[in-house]
């Protein structure tokens, strides 16, 4: 059985290309970046090309660019780090109720530590209105984060309004951009961002790494420390293969991006046409028009979305419900119940998100399937 592979938003695999370079990293590039001869001099330099590369990528200066194991830690050092450093100033900080847990867990951290939280509501597209948010902020704030995308619903938030209004009052502006990065276009200085996370394993870069951009002048406290690598930001040895793949994916991502985000445009319209025409009572989540491209979600009234999954994959096609990150949960998606949805409903969704490979076949022999499993489970359903 062929196998179909449609959950770009929970990872993408590794580009043949990022593969080929990372294995350079990997036998030549070996030496440790920090010892002064030849070897360390080899694996510096491919470390500051990955850092150049992300930078072109989101209009940063390479020097405000920190490399991480990932979205995880580059999220928990924004935030943790940012209140740490800025805690005289006040100990307020602003979040979504819709952020990654990554983002979520770390205000709860910091709530256990003293610091007052408010997690702001979305309407039932998912967009944080700026109203809200100016309304939450009091005189002691020192930290807003907002996501650029969400990962279950696609939703890309109006962030330039929000850093913008962040900026004015002087307050750290966060924003998980893990969705957005090397999917979409993605300008620090037009999002107003002070600090940004971005996950090399969300388009196509290999897992494990990650950065942060750090806008000069803003200095959250680091999270590690030790041998002051990253100019004392994130100590340890550098993953120097994983930063060299983090690199050669931000390239090709910005090379390809129009092209790229053009072809999952096309596919999400069709698919979201067909399931809306031939399946009864599915409904489209998060925003109709502003979304990442190549991103749909879906709840299916009386459908168990775990079952559906699991038939599904039996058919050799990956999707996913909610997000991966949470999928071991049988709690009802955080997002998804934010947005209005009973537990029920959210308990019926699936999430399809397409990648540069996907063809329109991919879509056919999803379609081909997927509104018997629907029904059958909707009859078993009907008779308990
Ligand atoms: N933030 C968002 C919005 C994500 O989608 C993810 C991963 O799913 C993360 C953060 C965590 O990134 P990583 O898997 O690199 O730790």
């Amino acid at each position: 059985m062929s196998k179909i592979y449609m959950d770009h938003s929970a990872t993408t695999p590794v580009d043949p290309e990022v593969v080929r370079v990372m294995l350079g990293a990997l036998t030549d590039s070996f030496g440790n970046p920090s010892s002064i001869h030849g070897y360390g001099n080899q694996a510096r330099l491919a470390i500051e090309k990955a850092r150049k590369q992300i930078a072109l990528l989101i209009g940063a200066s390479p020097d405000e660019i920190v490399f991480t194991s990932g979205g995880t830690e580059s999220d928990n050092m924004a935030i943790i780090g940012a209140a740490h450093t800025y805690q005289s100033r006040g100990r307020h900080i602003i979040t979504s109720k819709i952020e990654h847990h990554a983002v979520l867990d770390a205000f709860k951290h910091l709530e256990r530590q003293g610091y007052e939280t408010s997690y702001l509501p979305v309407n039932r597209s998912g967009q944080v209105d700026i109203e809200t948010v100016a309304q939450a902020i009091r005189p002691d704030t020192i930290l807003i984060s907002i996501m650029h995308a969400n990962n279950e619903i696609g939703t890309i938030e109006p962030i330039g309004e929000i850093g913008k209004l962040a900026r004015s009052q002087g307050i750290v502006f966060h924003t998980d951009a893990v969705q957005t990065v090397g999917r979409i276009p993605v300008d620090v200085k037009a999002l107003n961002a002070d600090v940004l996370s971005l996950s090399g394993h969300k388009f196509y870069g290999p897992k494990g790494i990650g950065a942060l951009y750090i806008r000069s002048g803003i200095k959250p406290a680091p999270l590690f420390y030790g041998g002051g690598q990253e100019r004392t930001w994130r100590s340890g040895t550098e993953n120097v293969p994983g930063i060299v793949g983090l690199g050669q994916a931000a390239e090709m991502a910005l090379n390809n991006m129009s092209e790229r985000s053009a072809h999952l445009q096309e596919l999400a319209q069709a698919l979201n046409n067909r399931i809306l025409n031939e399946i009864p009572q599915a409904y489209l989540t998060g925003h109709p028009r502003n979304r990442l491209p190549g991103h749909t979600s879906f709840v299916f009234l009386g459908v168990e979305g775990a079952a559906m999954l699991v038939f599904l994959d039996s058919e050799g096609i990956a999707v996913s419900g909610g997000s991966a990150c949470t999928s071991n949960s049988f709690d009802p998606s955080h997002v998804l119940t934010a947005l209005g949805l009973t537990k029920d409903a959210a308990h019926s969704s699936l999430r399809v998100t397409f990648g540069k490979d996907n063809t329109y076949a991919d879509i056919d022999r999803l379609m081909e399937v997927l509104p018997g499993i629907i029904e059958r489970q909707r009859l078993l359903w009907n008779l308990m």
